[in-house]
């Protein structure tokens, strides 16, 4: 049996998948099982931020597992003391809690949330509001918490205690922020909903008006943060620093965790028995973590995100077929004239690009670490099929 047969016949078909067996990879190249080349333009989705095979990080992560794999929370290792430490403060974070996804470091900010609204403002005020189109996970909570009706289906009941605010309309935002509300949930850009970038103005009356009624702001940038648009976290573009930040994708460079990230008013919310996860803060991937932080956090690597973000974008602006480019840094969006974006990311795979689609768009989320070279032998491919 061949591996893609196999796979079908004993794994749930919850995913659309290319008929594609990825093998191995170095940096944004990856090699199917039958030796053909591909240069990766999704890089997972996002996770893998330093590439295949990083080899800072694959020492950093190959130590760890042959020192310690794994051992409960109920005692400390030095591996997630220092991963933590690390994070806090690079991020300006006062305190950490570690799952092993976005979902999970999201379940952990509502939790929160709603229990700072409990101890200060008793029961009733609960309510989470979110954003049209946004996502923020699969689990019960977080696709409730997803503002996209084709999530809200099948698996009835959802949970109550959310509501969904247009992005970008700070009107519709304020009728919503009612006595009921403890938390405003954001994605700065949104990803899986199409790319689609907050404007400076929204996101400033939205920080105002929940400073002013001690509602908090929870960002997801499960997708947005590490690196990914040019800053260690998109929020550092608007010059705001939201109550609750959770991160995940690119966090350890391919390996599972989340983090939910409190200020200093929220560090002691969550107390003993409150919250865990058995896998939470695993030691190999807070060694992977560790490697990342180490090379995303330096100034030099920050500004070439945003540089090659910039040259990536001017060459898409370029092309006839493209009508508009948005996002930021290496997170991109691409609207199309004429072609449908899964047709082409079909097409680009057969001719050796990988590339994502959100929505109606293509999306790029390559390699925090994608050379130039890498770069142009991407667009090549891309140019050329997308002037056909
Ligand atoms: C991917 C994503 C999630 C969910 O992350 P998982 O690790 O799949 O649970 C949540 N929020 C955003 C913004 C995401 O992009």
């Amino acid at each position: 049996m061949g591996t893609i047969e196999k796979f079908d016949s004993y794994v749930m078909g919850t995913y659309g998948r290319y008929p594609l067996v990825m093998e191995k990879g170095e940096n944004c190249r990856c090699v199917d099982e039958n030796g053909n080349y591909y240069v990766d333009f999704g890089s997972g989705i996002g996770t893998n931020s330093l590439g295949y095979c990083d080899s800072d990080w694959v020492e950093a992560v190959c130590n760890q597992a042959k020192t310690l794999q794994h051992t409960s929370n109920y005692y400390y290792t030095k591996v997630q003391a220092d991963f933590a430490a690390k994070l806090c403060s690079a991020t300006g974070y006062a305190k950490v809690f570690f799952g092993n996804s976005g979902a999970e470091a999201n379940e952990c900010a509502i939790k929160l949330a709603r229990k700072y609204s409990f101890d200060k403002y008793g029961e009733n005020r609960n309510k989470i509001i979110t954003l049209q189109n946004s996502f923020h996970g699969r689990t019960m909570c977080t696709l409730s918490a997803t503002g996209q009706d084709v999530f809200h289906n099948y698996f009835f009941p959802f949970m109550q205690g959310f509501d969904y605010a247009q992005a970008n309309n700070i009107d519709d935002l304020e009728a919503k922020l009612d006595g009921s509300v403890c938390a405003v949930m954001i994605e700065f850009v949104q990803g899986e909903g199409g790319v689609n970038v907050l404007d400076e103005d929204f996101v400033r009356d939205l920080f105002e008006l929940c400073k002013s009624k001690d509602i908090l702001v929870i960002a997801d940038e499960v997708q947005t943060g590490i690196g990914r648009t040019g800053k260690l976290l998109a929020a550092q573009n608007y010059n705001v620093r939201a109550d609750i930040t959770t991160l995940a994708k690119g966090l350890a460079g391919g390996l599972p965790i989340g983090a939910c990230l409190v200020k200093d008013k929220c560090a002691e919310v969550l107390t003993k028995g409150m919250h865990g996860s058995t896998f939470g803060g695993n030691p190999v991937c807070c060694a992977g973590g560790n490697a990342v932080l180490n090379k995303v956090c330096d100034a030099n690597f920050l500004d070439e995100v945003v540089r090659k973000g910039r040259y990536i974008r001017a060459r898409l602006e370029a092309l006839d077929e493209v009508v508009s480019v948005s996002g930021m840094g290496l997170m991109i969006g691409v609207t199309l004239k004429t072609k449908n974006a899964a047709d082409v990311a079909k097409l680009c795979l057969e001719n050796g690009l990988l590339v994502l689609t959100a929505k109606e768009k293509l999306r790029f989320l390559p390699p925090l670490t994608i050379s130039q070279h890498e770069i142009e032998a991407g667009m090549e491919i891309l140019e050329k099929l997308l002037s056909n």
